[in-house]
């Protein structure tokens, strides 16, 4: 027998009809790009949205079709973010610091319609631009010109009508697109729709996942580009939180700043943000940032070693989060439970520093090589399997990459884990990070977060190299504190008894700076390929 509830749609329209009718009034701040600070609403906001969705309309946007977004953190991209969902049509943010041959496949495999793009960032857009044909550009721009062959934003904007509510939309049809952002081979397109949306952003909301309330603040200093912002903008719009964007300023002092000014409560970003933040409250004591309860990091693995110094030296708690753009992004936070709560401060913090236990529907299991699912131990290494209703069934158009699920449908995360008897993970490295030497495995992942306590050592990647014995063994890459110059024999004292003698790297470069994705995490492939021949004599 089938229950007799009503099957209303779990859509983004019906999100924004709540966040406009209850919380209005509720602050959208923003930095620009003069640096002032804006102050706005959810009302404001929203009139944006359907505003945009209307000016989308008469370019001759339909449902299902693809509106991209070429832009940082600010009050029109969220206009983007709600008006083109909630108009039926599907948002397809790009990131900015892909190269231009990436984007153009990005922008040519999605076949966006429009692409609104940020006039900042037009000679970052310029290159891409001849190589996505005929395409309607649409460019945000502060002063009336705008470059030729484009429309610009506000204008287009302001001949609409002001139109009043949000239709519903089919919850199982497309809203959001968000290519993977390619740290380890070709972009591939991720399709969420509404119902996933708004399942993720109920998760996200709860007190043991991102805790968000209508009296939060939060501070994404997550690109808007970036796996779909981690699911704030709609995780906010749900239950009211004020928003912080802070536009194209990413860096410390900047975002210190809003972090003191806004009185944020909640802040979330990845490991390399994070340290730039730690670094710069140690340089510049005496910030008050009492409001902020949490500073929320995933993307990559946070050592052990920031967590504590983050709690020890400025009374800043960080939550370790694991996701990635096939999960919405949301798979696990590590939040501390209630048996752990008067346990000594070492045991809390090597609990805090695993990426914690899956978000309420989202399973997870762990696959050895030998294709035997492994024991939920804390010990034992197989490949992460997710699956949950905001857990991606395929990629864009539904036929690339089939391999990534398993028979059964469990999306293959190629990430190494272990699972703890009460479900809570450890990211040990992503496969092809893996140093698989003489046949074990050994854990980058770990033996970075043992060498950034090595007080010589500002930041640092182990990579697996060919060896000609062992098949591969880990090189430390090291980019030194200024004035320090630590060696071999230095490293391998510092992690003696940290982790296995057979763990410790057969060599240390020394370098100024360690390569980038566009989010910020370290190219490890762009390093394995550097230093290839290393151990060879
Ligand atoms: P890309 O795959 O291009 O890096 P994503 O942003 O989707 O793009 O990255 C997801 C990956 O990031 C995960 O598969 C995992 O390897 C890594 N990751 C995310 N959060 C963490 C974390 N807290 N600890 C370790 N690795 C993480």
């Amino acid at each position: 027998m089938r229950g007799l509830m009503m099957g209303m749609p779990l859509s983004i329209p019906a999100l924004l009809r709540r966040a406009e009718s209850i919380f209005p009034h509720k602050a959208i701040i923003g930095r620009l790009p003069d640096r002032s600070v804006s102050h706005s609403t959810y009302r404001e906001c929203l009139v944006g949205a359907r505003r945009l969705a209307a000016a989308m309309r008469s370019l001759g946007v339909r449902q299902g079709d693809r509106v991209a977004t070429f832009c940082w953190n600010h009050e029109r991209h969220l206009h983007a973010y709600y008006g083109i969902p909630a108009s039926g049509a599907i948002l397809h943010t790009l990131n900015i610091r892909l190269h231009p041959d990436e984007l153009a496949y990005i922008i040519n495999h999605a076949d966006d319609s429009v692409v609104i793009v940020d006039k900042v960032l037009w000679p970052l857009f310029e290159p891409v631009r001849q190589r996505i044909g005929d395409r309607r550009i649409v460019v945000i721009s502060d002063d009336a010109d705008v470059p030729p062959g484009t429309q610009r934003y506000d204008d287009l904007l302001a001949a609409q009508d002001a139109v009043d509510g949000f239709d519903d939309v089919d919850e199982q049809s497309a809203a959001v697109m968000c290519y993977t952002s390619g740290t380890t081979g070709r972009s591939k397109g991720v399709l969420y729709s509404h119902r996933s949306l708004v399942l993720h952003s109920l998760a996200a909301a709860l007190p043991d996942m991102m805790n968000l309330a209508e009296s939060s603040r939060v501070l994404g200093v997550v690109p808007m580009f970036h796996a779909n912002a981690w699911g704030l903008p709609f995780a906010c719009a749900l239950v009211g939180a004020a928003q912080v964007l802070p536009g194209p300023y990413l860096d410390a002092a900047s975002i210190v700043a809003l972090l003191e000014t806004e009185r944020v409560t909640h802040a979330l970003g990845v490991p390399t943000i994070a340290h730039a933040l730690l670094q710069h409250l140690d340089a510049h004591p005496g910030h008050d940032l009492s409001a902020l309860r949490i500073l929320l990091v995933g993307g990559a693995a946070i050592p052990e070693a920031t967590i504590r110094a983050f709690d020890g030296r400025h009374g800043i708690r960080v939550v370790h989060a694991w996701g990635m753009t096939e999960t919405a992004p949301l798979g696990s936070i590590n939040r501390l439970p209630s048996e752990l709560a008067d346990a000594p401060g070492d045991a809390q913090f090597a609990w805090r520093a695993k990426q914690g236990r899956p978000a309420p529907f989202v399973e997870v299991r762990a696959r050895a090589d030998d294709g035997s699912l492994v024991p939920c131990d804390d010990v034992a290494m197989g490949e992460l399997e997710v699956r949950g209703p905001w857990v991606a069934a395929a990629y864009y158009p539904g036929d690339e990459a089939k391999d990534r699920w398993t028979d059964d449908g469990w999306f293959r995360t190629g990430d190494i884990v272990t699972i703890g008897a009460t479900g809570c993970l450890t990211i040990c490295d992503r496969a092809k990070d893996l140093v698989k030497s003489g046949g074990e495995w050994i854990s980058s992942v770990t033996l970075e977060g043992a060498l950034i306590e090595h007080p010589g050592i500002a930041e640092v990647v182990v990579i697996a190299v060919p060896h000609e014995r062992w098949g591969e063994r880990p090189l430390a890459v090291v980019v030194p504190v200024p004035g320090c110059q630590p060696t071999l024999h230095d490293v391998r004292a510092h992690l003696d008894r940290r982790v296995a003698r057979w763990w410790l790297p057969d060599g240390v470069v020394l370098v100024d700076s360690l390569p980038r994705t566009g989010v910020g995490k370290y190219q490890k492939n762009v390093l394995r390929e550097r230093y290839k021949g290393y151990f060879e004599s």
